[in-house]
């Protein structure tokens, strides 16, 4: 049975959605509780009209840089002995629906569809073994990138961070197959995107041990894992769709700063 856990609107109460499509409140804090012993409540009435919310609001979001080689070669870079990291703000985060907003300051802005691993636990140093067992969930994100900026700044931290430019959600997919995640991006309805997490170059665990080494993670911390080949540039008027598995797409349309 695979599980989903969801935020719902406009209170912001987590609910887990079954196999079934049942939705049922979580009484229990999926931060704080181990899964286990989760006290369940009511049926959510009418699950399939309440708004998702963004599913976390994190205290850090880690990107990881060129973690498939395809991904790697189309922006002509050297395929990374070790994991690539870089930081993005927590203000860049966005929900589902919710506008992604073009800046001025850039001429090109890139999609890219990622999986996004959401931690439950503490972890410093941690393992393999560890860094497994810390994982909520995973979801779906766009790591939107202003292309221009980052091939122009010494560092990501401008191109990576303006603000709308880390839509996340809706749902998490609890006890994720780390090692065979789907991951497909559609703008405006059309493929372009196509990935697999086994074609990662660092898989999941060790991009969480390697991070780990580096900053404590804490509950509620986000890791963006990488975009597989085929990113490329958004326009006004675009709707970017990112999914992971078979769960809800996360959806934004696309605005320019007016
Ligand atoms: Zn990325």
């Amino acid at each position: 049975m695979t599980m989903q856990l969801l935020r719902l609107g406009p209170e912001g109460f987590y609910a887990l959605r079954d196999d079934s499509g049942k939705v049922r409140y979580l009484h229990s804090d999926p931060f704080v509780d181990p899964p286990g012993s989760w006290e369940l409540g009511r049926v959510v009435v009418d699950a399939e009209q309440v708004p998702l919310l963004v599913p976390v609001h994190p205290g850090k979001i880690v990107g990881i840089g060129r973690n498939y080689v395809n991904h790697a070669k189309e922006l002509d870079n050297p395929i990374p002995e070790e994991p690539l990291v870089f930081l993005k703000a927590q203000s860049s985060v966005i929900g589902p629906s919710a506008p992604v907003i073009l800046p001025p300051e850039s001429a090109r802005v890139d999609f890219e569809g990622e999986i996004a691993v959401i931690l439950k636990q503490e972890l410093y140093r941690a393992d393999r073994e560890q860094a497994e067992r810390a994982v909520l969930g995973v979801t779906a994100a766009c790591d939107v990138t202003a292309r221009d900026l980052q091939r122009k700044d010494a560092t990501f931290a401008r191109a990576k961070s303006f603000d709308t430019f880390c839509p996340l959600g809706p749902s998490i997919l609890l006890n994720p197959p780390l090692d065979e995640l789907r991951l497909t991006t559609r703008i405006n309805g059309e493929i372009r995107q196509q990935g697999n997490s086994r074609d990662m170059i660092f898989d999941i665990p060790a991009l969480i041990s390697y991070v780990s080494n580096i900053m404590s993670l804490l509950p509620g911390d986000v890791i963006l894992t990488g975009t597989p080949e085929g990113v490329g540039p958004l326009r006004a008027g675009d709707t970017i769709e990112v999914q992971v598995q078979d769960l809800t797409p996360l959806s934004n349309p696309v605005e320019q700063q007016s």
